[in-house]
């Protein structure tokens, strides 16, 4: 049969790409709204006072310059691997001659090759999964995403809007992404309320086309929903952070007090953002960073010294 049923999955992947549309879209009113029907003709007005050409040039700057990280940041998590097991990848049993292996004859699973019998190998830092789907020993911290069909290395969630799972390799991109466009929605917000309320108003020499006011009341409520609820996110994301788990992880917590992977704040932290401050607020890792911080590669996490075997 010539039918093959992976096209749907490439059509699935298409639908997917609409949402990179529909954010540019969301960034072209609330830009048409800022730039085009508000702020740029108020600069350019040949009446302007000194008050004006001030609060409408630094409306602009700064909607260019936060449109520029947060375009940056979103491109990078959308076209970043989040990260993928390495084919070679096992569970090194060199690096611990202790360590058991445990046949887990009762849950009857096949696993790969020859041998019919799923193994769990407990190492001194973790218990190694195996995905039956990838046929593929997963690392710490691994999970298998069922939209990308494959395992993620740290996966975080399945992200619509990026298109895209957020998973250790771009997990840093995605919070920046988060911060900029709040504050990016909340300065539009901003610009845009004592326009929004002279939209409501009876003044009538401001007004301007019907498409004008349309895209200031659409740039204004969008940009509202989402200073809001991005808000909300990254609470929780900032949370996460602080403590070093995922959202996968934070929902399967049992006891969240005596996370393994907590090695206190400033450690937690680095091991997302990288250590070099220059490059905390941008989609980029130092070198060094890379080479120092093995978690940031989503295979190796370090854990807590003095947890007992039941804990780990
Ligand atoms: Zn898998
Ligand atoms: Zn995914």
């Amino acid at each position: 049969m010539a039918w093959n049923v992976f096209r749907f999955c490439t059509g699935l992947r298409i639908v997917g790409s609409v949402m990179v549309l529909v954010v540019l879209a969301i960034v072209g009113v609330s830009y048409y709204a800022v730039v085009i029907a508000s702020y740029g003709p108020q600069l350019l007005r040949p009446a302007a006072s000194f008050h004006d050409i001030v609060v409408s040039l630094a409306v602009i700057l700064l909607f260019h310059a936060l449109l520029f990280m947060l375009l940056w940041c979103y491109f990078s998590v959308v076209l970043t691997d989040p990260g993928h097991v390495p084919q070679s990848w096992t569970p090194s049993m060199a690096e611990d001659p202790e360590a058991e292996v445990l046949p887990l004859a009762s849950t009857g699973q096949p696993v790969a090759g020859n041998n019919s019998t799923t193994f769990v190998h407990s190492l001194p830092n973790s218990k190694v999964r195996f995905c039956k789907k990838c046929n593929l020993f997963k690392p710490p911290r691994c999970h298998h995403c069922s939209v990308c069909g494959r395992c993620v290395l740290k996966m975080d969630h399945h992200c619509v809007w990026v298109v895209n799972c957020v998973g250790a390799r771009n997990y840093k991109f995605f919070l920046l992404f988060l911060v900029y466009t709040f504050l990016e929605t909340t300065l539009v917000t901003l610009a845009l309320l004592p326009h929004f309320i002279a939209f409501f108003s009876d003044v009538e020499e401001d007004s301007g086309s019907p498409g004008k006011l349309a895209a200031i009341f659409i740039g204004f409520v969008l940009n509202l929903a989402f200073a809001l609820s991005v808000l909300g996110f990254l609470v929780m994301h900032a949370s996460l952070v602080a403590g070093n788990s995922t959202t996968i992880e934070a929902y399967e917590k049992r006891v969240p007090s005596r996370w393994k992977y907590d090695l206190g704040r400033k450690r937690n932290f680095e091991q997302v953002f990288g250590a070099r401050r220059s490059y905390w607020l941008i989609p980029l890792y130092a070198e060094e960073d890379m080479r120092r911080t093995p978690a940031l590669h989503g295979v190796d996490f370090p854990c807590k010294p003095d947890l007992t075997e039941e804990e780990l």
